[in-house]
C-alpha cells in the first residue's frame, strides 16, 4: 500500500507532500511527486506533526478514572454531597483539592461521613497520593488483613491513606477481571488517537491492586489489536516482585506493539500532598516528605536492573528523592548504554541536574504540573522555589521527554506544550509565569514530545517525520507553529500509527 498524503504543512519541512509505504514514510516532495499511488489523501493545509509519545502517564488508569466521580473545581462540602448524592452502592471520587476547597484541609471520616455515611465513600486527591475514606469504607479496608497499625502510611481513625497503603486500602473494593482490563485498554487507545498521541509509556502494574501478571496477559490477549506503540514502566514495588518478573523472563518481552520496558518505582509522593522528599522542611514545619526507599534498596534494584539490561524510570518530585537515586545509580557499576530517567524531576535542584549530566540521567518532565503548581510554589517551598521546574537547563543538558501523566492531569499534548512555553498556568492566568528563563521554544517542546520520547522507548525509527521512519504523524487544524496562544485552541483532526488511519474527526 502507498499513499500519497498532498496539501500537507510539514514540520520542519518545506515539502507539502509525503508518501507512506507500508507503515513508514517513503518520501517527502516540494515538486511532482513520482510513481504511482494506491490513495491519495488531501490534508487542507493543515499541520503534520510526527506523532506525539506520552513519556509517562497511567494508560490503563484512563478509563479507570473516567468512571469516576471528579470533583476538579468542587470548593465545598454542599458541592461534595450534591456531586455523591446519586451513587448506590460505592463512591469513587477523585480529584479532590484541599488547596482552593472551603475548609483548607482533606476530607477526614467524620467529615465524609457528615456527607453520607450509608455507603463506603473513597476520595482520591488530586495528586492520587493520598486516598480519603469515610467510616462504612474504613471499617472494610480495616476488617480486611493487609494493612496493620501504626503505620505512617495510614491513620484508621482519620480515615486516611498515603502511597502504597492505597493500593492496600483498594484491593477491597477493586478487583477487575482481565476481559475488563482489555475493554479499558481499548477504549484508552481510543482516547490517545483523539489527541494525537501514538505511543505510551505507561504505569499500569499498579493502576489496581491486583497481581501485575494480570495485566500483562491482557496485553498478551491484545497484541493483534492494539495499535498504539506501549512501552510499559514496571512498577514493582518491591524486590520480590522484581524478581518474580525476572526470573519468568518479562524483562524486554514483547507483545505485538506492546513491549516490558523499564523499571518504574514511586521514590516520594507529590508536592501538594507535600510527600515529596525533600532537603529543607516545607514551609513552617518540620516535615521534609516521605522517602518511599532507602538508597541500599535502590541500589539492590539496580544491581539487578543492570544484570536484565533494564532501564530505570522511577518517579522523583522532591529535590532529596532525585538526589537519593542519584547516588544510587551512582554507587552501583554504572551501565555504559542506560537511558535511565527520573519522571516529573520537577522540584529537582540545580545541583542534582549537575549530577544528572555527570550521570546521563534524562528526565521525563510535565510542564503542565504547572498549571496547579504555580500557585503554591513560594508558599510551600519558600526560597527553593527558584530552585524548581528547570527544564530549559535539564533540556539542554541531559534526555529530556515531555508527558502529561494523565490522567493525573487531562490527556493533552497541547496544553501540556502551551505550559512548557509560556510557563504560565492555565487554571490561574491572574499568577504571574514562573521562571520564565526556564521556558522552552515550541520546537523543543515538540521536539520534546516526539523525538524526546522516542529514546527511552530505543526506538531509533520514531519520533520524526523523515523517509524510512515508522509512519507515526498526526495532523492538527488550526495550529500556529509562531503563536503558542494556538495551541489551546487547536484540534487534533487525524493520527495515524504505523501508516494506518486509526482517527479522523468527522468534519462536522
Ligand atoms: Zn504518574
Amino acid at each position: 500500500m502507498r499513499s500519497l498524503y498532498i496539501n500537507a504543512s510539514i514540520y520542519q519541512q518545506k515539502a507539502t507532500k509525503f508518501s507512506v509505504l507500508d507503515g513508514h514514510f517513503d518520501a517527502f516532495y516540494e515538486g511532482l511527486p513520482d510513481g504511482t499511488f494506491d490513495e491519495v489523501i488531501d490534508l487542507n493545509h493543515d499541520t503534520v506533526l510526527p506523532g506525539f509519545n506520552d513519556s509517562h502517564g497511567h494508560f490503563l488508569g484512563l478509563m479507570y478514572i473516567q468512571r469516576q466521580i471528579s470533583l476538579d473545581g468542587v470548593s465545598t462540602l454542599k458541592g461534595v454531597q450534591e456531586k455523591i448524592a446519586k451513587e448506590q452502592t460505592l463512591v469513587r471520587a477523585s480529584h479532590f483539592n484541599e488547596l482552593g476547597f472551603e475548609t483548607n484541609a482533606l476530607l477526614d471520616r467524620d467529615t465524609l461521613d457528615g456527607l453520607r455515611a450509608d455507603i463506603p465513600v473513597l476520595v482520591l486527591r488530586v495528586c492520587g497520593h493520598i486516598l480519603m475514606a469515610n467510616s462504612k469504607a474504613t471499617a472494610m479496608i480495616e476488617a480486611a488483613v493487609g494493612l496493620k497499625q501504626p503505620n505512617e502510611k495510614f491513620d484508621f481513625a482519620r480515615g486516611i491513606f498515603y502511597e502504597e497503603a492505597i493500593s492496600e486500602a483498594l484491593k477491597v473494593f477493586l478487583d477487575p477481571s482481565q476481559d475488563a482490563i482489555e475493554d479499558d485498554l481499548k477504549a484508552g487507545e481510543a482516547l490517545c488517537f483523539e489527541q494525537g498521541i501514538t505511543s505510551f509509556q505507561t504505569d499500569d502494574f499498579v493502576t489496581y491492586p491486583v497481581p501485575y501478571e494480570r495485566i500483562i496477559k491482557a496485553y498478551e490477549a491484545l497484541s493483534d489489536t492494539l495499535k498504539i506503540r506501549i512501552q510499559q514502566q514496571c512498577h514493582l514495588n518491591t524486590l520480590a516482585l522484581l524478581d518474580d518478573f525476572l526470573a519468568k523472563g518479562y524483562a524486554h518481552a514483547r507483545y505485538g506493539r506492546t513491549v516490558m520496558g523499564p523499571s518504574k518505582l514511586l521514590v516520594d509522593g507529590s508536592l501538594g500532598g507535600k510527600t515529596a522528599a525533600m532537603h529543607a522542611p516545607y514551609v513552617n514545619t518540620e516535615n521534609k516528605g516521605i522517602l518511599n526507599f532507602d538508597q541500599a534498596t535502590l541500589e539492590a534494584y539496580i544491581t539487578r536492573l543492570n544484570a536484565a539490561d533494564m532501564d530505570l524510570s522511577w518517579h522523583a518530585i522532591g529535590d532529596r528523592a532525585s538526589a537519593v537515586i542519584l547516588n544510587a545509580i551512582e554507587a552501583v557499576p554504572l551501565r555504559q548504554t542506560h537511558r535511565h530517567a527520573l519522571i516529573h524531576a520537577q522540584l529537582t535542584g540545580q545541583a542534582e541536574i549537575t549530577k544528572m549530566q555527570r550521570l546521563n540521567v534524562g528526565a521525563m518532565i510535565q510542564p503542565i504540573f504547572l498549571d496547579d503548581d504555580i500557585p503554591i510554589l513560594k508558599r510551600t517551598l519558600g526560597a527553593k522555589a527558584s530552585d524548581t521546574y528547570l527544564f530549559k537547563t535539564l533540556y539542554d543538558t541531559v534526555p529530556t521527554a515531555l508527558s502529561t501523566d494523565a490522567p493525573i492531569v487531562p490527556l493533552s499534548p497541547l496544553r501540556n506544550i502551551y505550559t512548557a512555553v509560556t510557563r504560565k498556568s492555565i487554571k490561574h492566568p491572574s499568577v504571574g509565569p514562573h521562571l520564565k528563563d526556564q521556558a522552552l521554544s515550541i520546537e523543543e517542546a515538540i521536539d520534546g514530545y516526539t523525538k524526546g520520547g522516542a529514546y527511552f522507548m530505543r526506538d531509533d525509527q520514531l519520533g520524526a517525520l523523515k523517509p524510512g521512519y515508522k509512519a507515526d504523524f498526526t495532523v492538527i487544524k488550526q495550529l500556529d507553529l509562531t503563536d503558542i496562544e494556538s495551541f489551546l485552541t487547536a484540534k487534533v483532526v487525524m493520527t495515524t500509527v504505523h501508516g494506518e488511519r486509526v482517527f479522523e474527526r468527522s468534519s462536522a
